[in-house]
């Protein structure tokens, strides 16, 4: 399998474009061609990891890790993520609950196999270092994945002051080869600073520099590997193909269900639900696609103006008018989060996060016609990590997951440091000693 960029035709090995994360054009890395399953290549008793075995060995074949394939599934799938039957007043749905990682979220699944990838790569030079800037969620998801790992140390910059506490503690709690800055500055600072670095050649020349945000394809692999797993159960089990229902931001998370569509699994309609950042919602709908600027919602995460993933979407699937014929986007505001989330938790008896409580809003306001078939709804992040949104709106406490609870107890450690490359380079340089070429763990 080879990878080319959106906008050029040469064609890569799966471990360049992973290192590479995006493209020299300033592309996204897409598939050549997409592999195509029918559903008895795949068994009634199939775990996760065999439903990976299956759909990830064609994208791997020319790569230097396919003898590491197996490892690296088993290191990416090593939590549960069930699909559990919802008590709905009409209609039958289901919640795929992504939610049973070390950080609560999703983000999880793709940093932990993009972890397994890197750091098992076979390159030359010392360790890699990963750069991110997080505006919350994707920071703790990478720094966890890459947590201990070998040939890798992590650097990730947060807003000082403008992430939520419970945020900030799997932004800051691991050490180790992680390096967690909090920026005196905003999330555009923290990515700013992210950008110079890999433009200047005096950092490149000391470190090997890769980005694990959420464009690079190795975090979009694995997430197909759910939608198909999930879809194969359901169908069997019913012989109805299930719809997805999906909180949509960067669109990684949905592209990622479409790929596995397009590969043959049994997957219905799919239906996109954005917050009030509503650009894919407005072009499905005949809009010109024209980056906005952000709007500060309640789903945090999904606070997306410009999601990259569309130009892989476009690029793949063509324009809005193709599009609007195989997916449905709407846009969901923070009254109604609010009073959705008051819902689930009156009718399902227990609380859904903000983000997660688009897509049950979205299934909630589906045409009866569309009610009749199956919906699984898909919940990207669990409650407790938005503990204090949801708790004053459902007037209880949420029990807080034992992973989560593991982060929580953990101490803090992270450096302020002011808005500006050279302060990002020292502190990098301190912690790391770079003048041995190897990462020292905890000083
Ligand atoms: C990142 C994130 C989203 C958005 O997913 P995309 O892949 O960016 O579309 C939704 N919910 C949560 C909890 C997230 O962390």
């Amino acid at each position: 399998m080879k990878y080319r960029s959106t906008r050029g035709s040469s064609l890569y090995t799966l471990d360049e474009v992973l290192l590479r994360g995006i493209a020299e054009d300033g592309g996204l890395y897409v598939p050549e061609s997409l592999p195509s399953f029918n559903i008895d290549e795949f068994s009634a008793g199939d775990s996760i990891l065999d439903t990976a075995r299956v759909v990830l060995t064609p994208f791997f074949s020319g790569s230097s890790l396919t003898e590491r394939l197996e490892e690296i599934i088993a290191q990416t799938f090593r939590f549960p993520i069930p699909v559990s039957k919802l008590s709905v007043e009409k209609g039958n749905a289901w919640m795929l609950e992504l939610y049973h990682g070390p950080t609560a979220a999703f983000k999880d699944v793709g940093a932990g196999f993009l972890a397994a990838c890197l750091s098992q790569l076979q390159r030359p030079g010392g360790p890699l270092t990963i750069l991110v800037a997080t505006s919350g969620d994707t920071g703790g998801a990478v720094a966890a994945a890459f947590n201990e790992r070998p040939n890798t140390q992590v650097v990730v910059l947060f807003p000082q002051g403008r992430v939520s506490e419970r945020q900030q503690k799997q932004l800051t709690c691991w050490g180790d080869n992680v390096l967690a800055l909090a920026v005196e500055g905003s999330f555009d600072d923290c990515q700013s600073m992210v950008k110079e670095a890999f433009a200047a050649p005096q950092l490149r020349a000391r470190y090997q520099l890769s980005s694990a945000n959420s464009i690079n394809i190795g975090r979009l692999l694995p997430q197909s590997i759910y939608y198909a797993h999930a879809s194969l159960a359901h169908f069997r089990d019913t012989g109805h193909k299930p719809g997805f229902i999906i909180p949509v931001g960067n669109l990684g998370n949905s592209l990622a269900c479409i790929l596995a569509r397009d590969m043959g699994l049994p997957i219905g309609e799919i239906i996109l639900a954005s917050n009030a950042n509503r650009l894919i919602p407005d072009y499905l709908a005949g809009a010109e696609w024209l980056p906005r600027a952000s709007i500060h919602t309640l789903a945090s995460a999904m606070d997306v103006g410009n999601p990259s993933n569309m130009e892989r979407l476009r690029e793949m699937h063509g324009e809005a008018a193709e599009l609007s014929q195989m997916l449905t986007a709407i846009s969901v505001s923070d009254d109604e989060i609010e009073q959705q989330m008051r819902d689930d938790m009156r009718e399902f008896g227990f609380a859904t996060c903000p983000h997660t409580a688009t897509a049950t809003h979205a299934y909630r306001h589906l045409s009866a016609e569309k009610n009749a078939a199956d919906w699984i709804i898909v919940a990207t992040a669990h409650p407790a990590k938005f503990d204090s949104i949801v708790e004053p709106l459902i007037g209880q406490p949420v029990a807080v997951p034992a992973e989560l609870e593991a982060i929580l107890s953990r101490p803090n450690r992270f450096q302020s440091i002011s808005a500006s490359l050279d302060a990002l380079s020292n502190a990098m340089d301190e912690k790391f000693e770079v003048d041995e070429g190897t990462p020292t763990g905890d000083k």
